[in-house]
């Protein structure tokens, strides 16, 4: 990650990021990273959370902290929120993909250009330890080691660190 970029990013908290969850013992472990950059980004990611422990396909176990991140790419657009969930779930890799797609949509997602403003980018950082790369699908997700808005939030879930001035 660069110096510059680093410093522009700054972490925070609130009651559900980061929080932890009961696990129900669902197959598999998936590190879901979440982005956006319109409206109430952080309730849209507490609304997010509800969602997904009411699907019954899917059920959090971990969220990291909340990181607001400068844009890239397209940077002519308000700072994104990004975050982290581990899950576990009942899906398989493209089940997964097409549920996180549809919840997308769901919470208003238009796609327009590359890295254009959204409601909510919902991607899968990792499944299990699974190598894929389909039309549709690659795991792990292309250029997560190089991007601040998962090492960041990443680097907390692994340190069990809830950011600076938050308390779990
Ligand atoms: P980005 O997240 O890179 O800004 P999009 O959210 O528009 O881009 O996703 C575009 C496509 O990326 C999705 O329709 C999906 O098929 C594909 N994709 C490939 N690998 C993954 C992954 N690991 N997680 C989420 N989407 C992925
Ligand atoms: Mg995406």
């Amino acid at each position: 990650m660069s110096l510059q970029r680093a410093e522009a990013s700054t972490l925070f908290c609130n009651r559900d990021f980061p929080r932890r969850f009961e696990s129900f013992g669902m197959p598999h472990r998936a590190l879901i990273g979440l982005g956006g950059n319109i409206g109430d980004v952080e309730k849209r990611f507490s609304r997010v959370l509800r969602y997904f422990v009411k699907s019954g396909l899917l059920n959090p176990l971990r969220t990291a902290p909340l990181l607001k991140n400068p844009p890239f790419g397209f940077t002519d657009q308000p700072d994104f929120i990004n975050s982290l969930i581990l899950i576990e779930t009942k899906l398989d890799p493209h089940g997964l993909l097409r549920y996180l797609l549809w919840v997308e949509r769901r919470f208003g997602r238009k796609r327009s250009f590359p890295n254009a403003p959204r409601t909510l980018d919902l991607d899968i950082i990792f499944f299990d330890n699974l190598q894929l790369n389909s039309r549709r699908l690659t795991l792990p997700h292309p250029h997560f080691a190089q991007r601040d808005s998962v090492m960041i939030p990443l680097r907390c879930l692994c340190a069990d660190d809830p950011g600076p001035q938050c308390s779990q």
